[in-house]
C-alpha cells in the first residue's frame, strides 16, 4: 500500500460529510500540494524507468498507458518535472509555494521564450511578484516580458525557426481546422496562390455567373485553397501512390453502399462517396477490396521496403498503427517487420505491420528486452497485436475497429451460425 493511503481513507471519510465555505481554502491547500507531489513522483517514475511496466522505452506511455493520462496532459506533467528537477530546481521551492493555478501560467508561459537560456532570470523576477499578481495579471506580465526577450533575442532565423503547420482531429462534421506560422519567404508564396487561384476560379464556379455567388469571402477563400491543393495533387504523379490517399471498403460496401456512408482512409479522414468523387478519378487506383470473407491476398516480394501494393493491402488490415489504444493513421506510420529483416523475417504481408512512429521507435525488435513489448503475430489470430511480460494486447481503438477486415470479423462473428447438417 502506498504512503498516502491514510491520507486517501480520510478525504473518502471526508466527503460523506457536510462541507462548510471554510474548507475551500484548506483544499485549496492540499490541491496544490498534491500537485507538487504528483511532479515529485512523475520525476521519481522518469528515475526508475518506471515506462517497463508497460513494456515501452518511453516514459510518456507508463502515464498514458498506466494511468490512463492524455498525451497533452503527460507533455505538461513532464515539462513540470523537468522545470522543478533539472532546469530550474533553485527555484523549485518558490514555484512550489504558489497556488497551482498561477504554477500553470509560468509553464505556459515559460515555453513561449526563443531562447531558454533567458528562463531562470525572467523565472527569478516574477516569482517576487507572483504572490501579489492576480492570475491575469501575472499572465500580462509575463507575456510582455517574454515578447521583451524575443525581441532582443536578435535572431535573423526567428521566423524560420517557428514555422509550423497543424490540421487538427476531425470535428462532428468530420471537417478539420488548420493553423500554422509560415516565414516571410513561405507565406508570400502561399498568399500569391490562394489570390491567383482566387482570381481564377472563386467567382466561377459551374456556369455560375459572379453577380449570382452567394458565397461568403470566407469560403470562397476555402474554395481557391481547396482548388490549389488538388491542382498540385493531379500533377503529382499519382501513379506511385504512397503520398496518395487510399479508401479502405469491402466489395459489399462497394456494392450496397448508401449515401450517408463514410469510408476509413489511410489520411485518417472519412470520406463520404461525395468526398470520394470529389477527389477525382486518380484514386480509382487506390481503393482496397476484399473478398466477402475479409481475406487479403498475400504478396510478396524480396525488397525489404514494402511496395505500394503491401501497404495497401496493410491499410485494409490494420488501417492505423496496432499498438493497443493508438489511432495514428497510416500517413503517420511506418511499416514494421514483425520478425526483423536481420532475422529473416520476409517482407511478405503477413510479416508486416503498421506503427506509428512513437511506437515504432519502443518496439524491442529483439525480443529479448524483459522490460520492453515488441508487435507480434500469433497463427491463432490473424490480428498483430503487442506482447509484454507473457500477454497480448490488441488495439481495440474506435480507429482501429474502422478498418474494414476488423469490420469483416465483427460482422462475421455477430452473424447467426448455420444449422447443423440435418442426420
Ligand atoms: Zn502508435
Amino acid at each position: 500500500m502506498g504512503q498516502f493511503a491514510t491520507v486517501l481513507a480520510l478525504l473518502r471519510d471526508a466527503s460523506t460529510q457536510q462541507f462548510s465555505h471554510e474548507d475551500f481554502s484548506e483544499l485549496r491547500e492540499i490541491h496544490r500540494m498534491l500537485a507538487n507531489l504528483t511532479t515529485e513522483a512523475a520525476h521519481a517514475a522518469r528515475l526508475s524507468d518506471a515506462n517497463s511496466e508497460v513494456g515501452s522505452a518511453k516514459i510518456e506511455d507508463y502515464f498514458t498507458e498506466a494511468h490512463g493520462m492524455s498525451r497533452a496532459e503527460t507533455r505538461e506533467l513532464l515539462t513540470r518535472a523537468e522545470n522543478d528537477f533539472i532546469n530550474y530546481p533553485q527555484h523549485r521551492c518558490a514555484m512550489w509555494s504558489l497556488p497551482w493555478n498561477k504554477r500553470i501560467i509560468i509553464d505556459r508561459e515559460l515555453q513561449k521564450l526563443d531562447d531558454p537560456k533567458e528562463a531562470p532570470f525572467l523565472l527569478k523576477q516574477i516569482l517576487d511578484e507572483a504572490h501579489d499578481l492576480t492570475p491575469e495579471q501575472l499572465t500580462t506580465q509575463l507575456r510582455q516580458r517574454t515578447r521583451r526577450c524575443n525581441d532582443t533575442n536578435d535572431d535573423p532565423f526567428r521566423a524560420e525557426k517557428r514555422r509550423k503547420f497543424r490540421i487538427s482531429k476531425p470535428d462532428v462534421d468530420g471537417g478539420r481546422y488548420f493553423s500554422g506560422y509560415l516565414p516571410a519567404y513561405a507565406a508570400s508564396l502561399l498568399k500569391t496562390a490562394v489570390r491567383r487561384s482566387f482570381n481564377q476560379h472563386a467567382g466561377l464556379s459551374h456556369g455560375i455567373k459572379v453577380q449570382d455567388d452567394r458565397r461568403t469571402y470566407d469560403q470562397r477563400m476555402a474554395d481557391a485553397f481547396t482548388h490549389l491543393i488538388k491542382r498540385t495533387e493531379d500533377t503529382h504523379t499519382a501513379r506511385t501512390g504512397c503520398a496518395s490517399i487510399v479508401v479502405s471498403m469491402t466489395a459489399e460496401d462497394f456494392e450496397n453502399f448508401r449515401l450517408g456512408d463514410r469510408f476509413a482512409t489511410s489520411t485518417g479522414d472519412e470520406l463520404s462517396i461525395f468526398d470520394i468523387a470529389r477527389l477525382g478519378p486518380a484514386l480509382h487506383d487506390y481503393f482496397a477490396l476484399h473478398t466477402p470473407d475479409g481475406n487479403l491476398i498475400s504478396l510478396t516480394n524480396t525488397q525489404r521496403t514494402a511496395t505500394f501494393l503491401q501497404r495497401v493491402a496493410l491499410l485494409a488490415r490494420d488501417l492505423v498503427c496496432t499498438h493497443p489504444g493508438c489511432d495514428a493513421p497510416l500517413d503517420e506510420c511506418d511499416v514494421h517487420h514483425i520478425i526483423s529483416f536481420l532475422n529473416g523475417g520476409g517482407t511478405d504481408i503477413e510479416n508486416l505491420t503498421l506503427l506509428c512512429r512513437h511506437h515504432h521507435t519502443s518496439n524491442d525488435d529483439t525480443h529479448r528486452k524483459p522490460h520492453r513489448g515488441h508487435a507480434t503475430r500469433t497463427p491463432r489470430d490473424p490480428r498483430v497485436g503487442f506482447s509484454h511480460k507473457g500477454n497480448i494486447k490488441y488495439n481495440e481503438s474506435p480507429a482501429a475497429r474502422r478498418a474494414s477486415s476488423q469490420r469483416i470479423r465483427t460482422r462475421f462473428a455477430n452473424s447467426p451460425q448455420p444449422p447443423p447438417p440435418p442426420g
